[in-house]
């Protein structure tokens, strides 16, 4: 079951992604949250696939906040398949600093 996860910065930056897997894809795919620096937003890739790419430019993106849910992680916005998205602070694509924070969406989808 897919969930989601609201990204907001101070900046004004906000945006709300699908992550996990729906459930006709659970197993094979697994979306997470991603920085695109060329298109200067936050985008879901599956982070199963070999090669992080942005799905808008083709640009390849780096997994945020990438641990599994027995590290340790101090706050813990929302987690899927076994793995947990910190709340932050992360950098920010937009405004490049460190205030970009995560929280549990409001979507859910499968
Ligand atoms: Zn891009
Ligand atoms: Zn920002």
């Amino acid at each position: 079951m897919g969930a989601s996860v609201s990204a907001d910065c101070m900046c004004g930056y906000s945006d709300e992604l699908r992550i996990g897997a729906g459930a006709a894809d659970a197993g094979s795919v697994c979306y997470w949250p991603a920085v695109c620096s060329q298109c200067r937003k936050l985008v879901a890739v599956d982070r199963l696939a070999s090669g992080h790419q942005c799905p808008d430019c083709g640009a390849s993106v780096e997994l945020l906040g990438d641990a599994t849910v027995n590290d340790w992680v101090q706050d813990i916005a929302v987690e899927s398949s076994g793995h947990a998205l910190a709340a932050g602070p992360h950098a920010c694509p937009v405004c490049d600093r460190n205030r970009l924070l995560f929280s549990p969406g409001s979507l859910a989808w499968d």
